[in-house]
């Protein structure tokens, strides 16, 4: 390392806020401080900001109906088509020819499609649909991979009023057949077979397998990813995808009327806890609010080229590679494939070969990263970026400012979003053109939230104390219930700090926080995952912080294991960075900051060093898993992980020590 670099790192170690460069406020869509007062002063009125950014068929009567809390209804009999908003008002205002989706494949393949290209494919798409049976209000199930079908079928849906339900790929047979059967679904897009790290996996085979759990008729269309490389046969009752294209070339199907409180999409949470919930979202309030946070937050314009390494199976793929951007009309970026393949300098190839302005990713990918080290990025020109993004998890400061640094290259702001499957869109972050930033933590609720951190018994606490986060007012971005579980939905977010008899509605994402003197929240994990140390109640996020706070840790988690003594213990699992061994010299500095940042009551029992953590699909560590370890209990049901092997590794070497 040079001087000059020893110097900065040093500086930035030490430097805890970060004012956005003056060159991005300039041009930022949103600048104004006095935006969360105008919000706040104006509400829920502040809202229509958020439908202006649509076009209505009809206008809507009121901003917002509360007879039925916590069912709320948004832009009440407001008419609009999702579809509509995406695709033709941009060809109409003459975008035809701006691309829409820019596709890259595994192999090094691309597609672009243009705003006429897509209404096209999607108008044949839905006329193919219609002929196959397919009527408004029936839930259509995708079973994708990152392939561009997957959202020209989802935009073909929306035009025809039929909501989506989409499965992430990697999501196993049983989990399809799980959804399907809840959702009532008999229509089901899937594809032959994807790419990864350059070898053709069957998908067919695994979606068949899942059919034959399905407990009905069901129409399957199969889009041929693979070609020659991988051969299939589809059953009777399966259509191809080309054919059908084909088939209705040149169609034109008019986008049906939808009522904005009519459902856009059924989506299923990421199961992290174990027990995936059947979010609805509707038409109206949704696209609004993806519309609204893709402007303010992702600060997109229809110039932009932007970029989310999310998969669309996710709720940040729908709302961040679909809606949000198609929306305001912008070039969304879509890849197939793996972040290190064939090299992990993929995706800054893939930045610098986009002119990519906005980019948008995850804390577990930032660490990979950051494990890889700062070389990749430096083969790459990545200049053209402007603002950063990260969601999925808290991101500890040192990701952070890896991120700020060599991805940004300490020019770029850095918007950490929290928010959920169920919030529709991001609801916890610094506006990039306003507020200053502050690693580790998300930052303030945005404009016309009332985000408040609870104790116990509902009341506020004071800055500094770890508390419950809670969500106060309603936004129009919210889930409306769980697919036909309206007791479910109250019981899971609404009882907990309600007052129904009031009639006062509060919020629960399930999530522990803390807040400091200027409103900043930085979100500690969900509540469950709270250990309690000899009477201590301990945040493993805080904990894990510490743990990749320390040079030469790439990621950590912290499980609470049992004690005899002190009830739980603190376990700290952690991947060393490439270069550096899990010895006693890293363990010592582990525990050290830990002590430091936390107090010797998270002194860790034991700290296990392991190159891989157990991984839910979505990237999120499987914590319960650990706990078992950790506790000596039997292993619950691996299933659901990226990476089941490691488990077995990783019980392997607590039990030897
Ligand atoms: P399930 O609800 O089925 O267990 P899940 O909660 O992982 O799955 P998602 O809706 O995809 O499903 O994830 C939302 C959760 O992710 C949040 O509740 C929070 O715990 C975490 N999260 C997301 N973004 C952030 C962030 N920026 N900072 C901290 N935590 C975050
Ligand atoms: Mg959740």
């Amino acid at each position: 390392m040079s001087q000059e670099e020893a110097s900065l790192e040093a500086r930035l170690e030490e430097q805890d806020t970060f004012e956005p460069p003056e060159s991005f406020v300039e041009q930022a869509n949103v600048s104004d401080p006095g935006i969360y007062d105008e919000f706040e002063e104006n509400w829920p009125e502040c809202w229509e900001r958020a439908a202006d950014f649509i076009d209505w068929e009809e206008s809507y009567d009121e901003v917002l109906d509360e007879s039925e809390a916590p069912t709320y209804q948004w832009f009440t009999n407001g008419k609009l088509n999702a579809s509509y908003n995406c695709l033709d008002r941009h060809v109409e205002n003459g975008a035809k020819n701006r691309a829409a989706i820019k596709w890259e494949g595994e192999l090094g393949e691309t597609r672009t499609y243009t705003y006429g290209d897509l209404l096209n494919e999607v108008e044949a798409f839905a006329a193919g649909l219609r002929d196959l049976g397919v009527e408004e209000d029936d839930v259509v199930t995708m079973y994708m991979p990152m392939v561009p079908e997957l959202p020209i079928a989802m935009l073909a849906c929306a035009r025809i009023g039929a909501p989506h339900s989409v499965v992430f790929a990697g999501f196993s047979a049983d989990a399809l057949a799980t959804r399907m059967n809840d959702a009532d679904s008999e229509y089901l897009i899937t594809c032959d077979g994807y790419y990864r790290r350059g070898d053709a996996l069957d998908h067919l085979s695994k979606t068949n397998e899942g059919l034959t759990d399905v407990d009905h008729e069901t129409t399957t269309v199969v889009v041929d990813r693979l070609g020659d490389a991988l051969e299939h046969d589809l059953a009777a009752d399966q259509v191809d995808y080309d054919e059908l294209v084909d088939e209705h070339a040149g169609a034109t199907v008019e986008p049906v009327t939808r009522d904005a409180e009519d459902m856009l999409f059924l989506m299923y949470t990421s199961g992290t806890t174990g027990k995936p919930k059947g979010v609805k979202h509707t038409t109206g309030g949704y696209l609004s609010y993806a519309a609204w946070t893709s402007h303010a937050v992702l600060d997109l314009e229809p110039e932009d080229t932007y970029w989310c390494s999310a998969d669309i199976g996710w709720i940040t793929g729908h709302s961040y590679i679909l809606y949000g951007p198609l929306a305001l009309g912008t070039t969304t970026v879509m890849y197939e494939g793996t972040p290190d393949y064939p090299d992990k300098d993929r995706f800054w190839e893939i930045i610098e070969k986009n002119r990519v302005d906005v980019f948008y990713t995850a804390p577990t990918a930032i660490r990979a990263f950051m494990k890889w080290g700062k070389e990749y990025p430096e083969r790459h020109d990545l200049s053209s970026l402007r603002l950063l993004g990260t969601v999925g998890e808290p991101i500890n400061p040192r990701a952070w400012k890896w991120y700020y640094e060599h991805i940004g290259g300490g020019e770029c702001p850095v918007v950490d979003t929290w928010w959920q499957t169920e919030t529709g869109g991001h609801m916890i972050t610094t506006l990039p053109g306003v507020g200053k930033m502050k690693p580790g933590s998300a930052g303030p609720g945005l404009p016309g939230l009332d985000v408040q951190i609870v104790d116990g018994a509902g009341e506020e606490v004071d800055a500094g104390e770890a508390g419950y986060l809670t969500v106060q007012k309603p936004w129009p971005g919210m889930l409306r219930t769980l697919y036909r579980n309206d007791e479910r939905f109250v019981s899971e977010y609404w009882q907990e700090y309600s007052d129904p008899d009031a009639d006062e509605w509060v919020y629960f994402p399930e999530d522990g926080a803390k807040i400091d003197e200027d409103g900043y929240i930085t979100v500690l994990g969900r509540v469950d995952d709270v250990i309690n140390v000899s009477g201590h109640r301990l945040g493993t996020m805080e904990i894990e912080s510490a743990a990749v706070g320390v040079e030469g840790v790439a990621e950590a988690a912290v499980v609470g294991g049992d004690h005899e003594v002190k009830g739980e213990a603190v376990y700290v699992y952690a991947i060393p960075e490439d270069g550096y061994e899990g010895d006693a010299e890293l363990e010592q500095a582990v525990v050290e900051s830990i002590d430091d940042s936390i107090g010797p009551i998270a002194r860790p029992e034991e700290v296990i060093f392991t190159p891989e953590l157990p991984k839910t699909r979505s990237g999120k560590i499987m914590r319960r898993l650990l706990e078992d370890i950790a506790s000596g209990n039997e292993l619950g049901n691996t299933s659901t992980l990226r990476n089941p092997d490691v488990v077995d590794d990783i019980a392997a070497q607590v039990d030897s020590d």
